[in-house]
């Protein structure tokens, strides 16, 4: 996984077999980082900041605008501790509140369903058919799916490390239910490129979008990603921000028609239910 950030100490690469038991305690924090094997990346973390959040619940949806906290990345290194950020949060907005809260939730699903971190919390949906074409998989990685919300989403993460709450959850939705593929795989790769990756929070997620979750979205909910470009990228401002090639004809064309792959989810899911 790509650690960049915080501290701006950044990535780990080749990570030594060297302990930090063996490292001498006069050692600075960055010398026993790079030690241990980590080496500094070009990829930044952004700051986190609650100043602009007062209208977190009517801005946190759109892409394009600044309107999140980017607080993730910072409560995965322990760089802000959850008890300050969750009383900033209170003074700010309640929605931001609640957010926090489901990052709790997830911790609370891990400890005391660890069979989650392999398997369904649902064990109905080990028995999905997962096409799990590679082909697919390796499309939907390099964000050249043709749905350019989900391309913008995948380039968002390659070259950042980030992507934003909305659009992880289309480009989730998309990988397990309009490509059939098992959100395992989606996880892992969420799990090498995000800096903010967390266990609780992305296996929670994942089981989530693909509707094996303990709080799961219902499985003919079926994200449409041209309608969710539309209703949270109007303009295409983040869409053509990732995606550069986006008006051109070298943009590919869907890898997959949106009312066909709808109809093949629902007839997989349905043979489980
Ligand atoms: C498929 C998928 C995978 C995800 N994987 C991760 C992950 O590995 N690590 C991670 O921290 N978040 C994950 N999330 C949750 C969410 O997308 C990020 O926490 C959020 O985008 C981080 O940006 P932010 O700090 O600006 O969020 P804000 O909108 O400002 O939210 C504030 C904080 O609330 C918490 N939060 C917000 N949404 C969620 C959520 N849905 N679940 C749990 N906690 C939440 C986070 O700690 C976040 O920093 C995932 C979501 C999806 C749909």
């Amino acid at each position: 996984m790509d650690l960049s950030v915080v501290l701006s100490v950044a990535a780990l690469s080749a990570p030594t077999s060297q302990s930090p038991t063996s490292l001498p305690m006069s050692l600075s924090a960055q010398a026993i980082l790079v030690a241990l094997g980590f080496s500094r990346s070009s990829i930044t973390a952004a700051p986190y900041s609650f100043e602009h959040l007062d209208n977190y619940h009517l801005n946190r949806d759109f892409p394009a605008v600044a309107g999140t906290s980017r607080l993730s990345v910072h409560l995965r290194f322990g760089t802000v501790s959850v008890r300050q950020a969750f009383k900033q949060a209170l003074a700010v907005n309640d929605t931001l509140v609640s957010e926090l809260i489901w990052r709790e939730f997830f911790m609370q699903i891990l400890w005391h369903f660890p069979q989650v971190v392999t398997r369904s919390f649902r064990p109905a949906y080990e028995h999905l058919a997962w096409r799990n074409s590679e082909q697919d998989f390796a499309a939907w990685c390099a964000g050249k799916t043709g749905y350019p919300l989900v391309d913008a989403g995948m380039r968002e993460l390659n070259t950042s490390g980030y992507m934003h709450n909305r659009v992880r959850m289309v480009v989730a939705s998309f990988l397990c239910k309009h490509l059939l593929l098992d959100w395992r795989w989606g996880e892992r790769y969420f799990a090498e490129k995000l800096l903010d990756y967390d266990l609780s929070a992305n296996n929670g997620n994942w089981q989530w979008a693909a509707g094996c979750g303990c709080d799961a979205a219902p499985y003919f909910r079926i994200f449409n990603p041209s309608t969710q470009a539309k209703k949270f990228d109007a303009q295409g401002e983040y869409i053509r921000r990732h995606v550069p090639e986006f008006d051109s004809l070298a943009y590919p064309p869907p890898i997959v028609a949106h009312q066909y792959a709808r109809q093949r989810c629902l007839q997989a899911y349905r043979q489980i239910r």
